[in-house]
């Protein structure tokens, strides 16, 4: 449809699909899909930065794909492409780079924080920085920046990607005095923003406390029985506010198993136990069907193939236009 607005995400396949992933990226995402122009990709150069197994990483974009097929996301009205399949991102990622100061990226958190790691041990403050890492954001920008995208569903975590990429097609537009480039708009939903963990720290498979969307039943049991509680007993009423039990089971429940719940805790004789096991009947009513659908597409990879490809096909005109201009803009024709 014309004159549509357009959305556009990635995730990098670097693990296991988690909830937090579902709630943060995939599902918010696809309600987008409903009223924008969906751009969805799978970010695999951005996941060879850290992952260098070719099998761990060629399992890792088919269950991404698979995982974002399997929640809902429809090969038809959404674009759905491999970051690698589209040469055009890293033509204009070396275009960005022109235009993005030094210092930013110094400033930006996933570099930081691995320089800081190893100032506290003492050692090369870059040591284990590969290039890759620390150009990432350019890497960001480029994939949003070349789709024209108006709106990017993220979790928190990416607000400052999300900044630089604005940052940098300002500067862009700024130097050629005329609007080449499409400036971004995180869409950042507040109340599902962070997904906390089996700890209770943010939900994420570098802290070992996720629980991942396909586990098969009895795991996914299991694990939710391992969601770490304080010692309070049985017969003590319990604030559903600060239980991550709670938090996680607002995400799966109707407003009133909400409400039931929630007096539950406050009443009393409920134990913790008890809480996980609410809690797990509504995971799996949610993740049931979508395991089921994650199973078929996962078993027949030429189709998951095809799909992919029909969507470069259809990604990469779009791609070249916005090339086009910039380079056109830049004397570079
Ligand atoms: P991880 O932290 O497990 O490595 P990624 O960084 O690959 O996850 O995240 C992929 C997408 O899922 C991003 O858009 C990110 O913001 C979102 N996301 C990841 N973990 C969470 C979480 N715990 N809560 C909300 N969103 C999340």
């Amino acid at each position: 449809m014309a004159n549509r607005q357009v959305s556009l995400t990635g995730i990098k396949p670097t693990g296991d699909l988690h909830i937090g992933n579902y709630f943060g990226a995939i599902k918010p995402a696809l309600e987008l899909a409903e009223e924008y122009d969906a751009r969805y990709f799978i970010a695999d150069y951005h996941a060879l930065n850290t992952m260098k197994d070719p099998r761990e990483l060629n399992r890792c974009i088919r269950e991404v794909a698979a995982g974002w097929l399997a929640a809902g996301l429809d090969p038809e009205k959404v674009v759905f492409y491999r970051q690698s399949s589209i040469p055009e991102v890293f033509e204009l990622a070396t275009m960005l780079m022109a235009f993005t100061p030094k210092g930013l990226m110094n400033r930006a958190h996933a570099y930081k924080a691995a320089v800081q790691e190893n100032g506290e041990r003492g050692g090369d403050p870059d040591a284990g920085v590969n290039m890759g890492l620390f150009t990432y954001p350019v890497l960001m920008a480029a994939d949003i920046i070349l789709f024209d995208s108006d709106v990017v569903p993220v979790g928190k975590d990416q607000v400052q990607h999300i900044e630089m990429a604005q940052d940098i097609a300002r500067s862009v537009n700024a130097n050629y005095k005329q609007p080449v480039l499409k400036v971004p708009r995180g869409a950042i939903r507040e109340h599902v923003a962070v997904v906390p963990g089996l700890d209770g720290r943010k939900m994420s498979k570098s802290y070992d406390n996720a629980i991942p969307l396909f586990i098969p039943e009895t795991q996914l049991r299991k694990l939710i029985m391992r969601i770490v509680t304080n010692s309070q007993a049985v017969e003590e009423p319990k604030d559903p506010g600060s239980s991550q039990i709670f938090l996680l089971y607002k995400l799966f429940a109707s407003p009133e198993e909400q409400q039931s719940l929630a007096a539950r805790y406050r009443a009393g004789g409920m134990g913790w136990g008890e809480a996980k096991e609410e809690l797990f009947r509504v995971v799996n009513r949610e993740l049931a069907p979508l395991r089921e659908r994650f199973q078929a597409i996962i078993a027949d990879p030429r189709d998951l193939d095809r799909i992919l490809k029909t969507g470069a096909e259809k990604a990469r005109p779009i791609a070249a236009a916005t090339l086009a201009r910039f380079r056109k803009a830049a004397g570079i024709e």
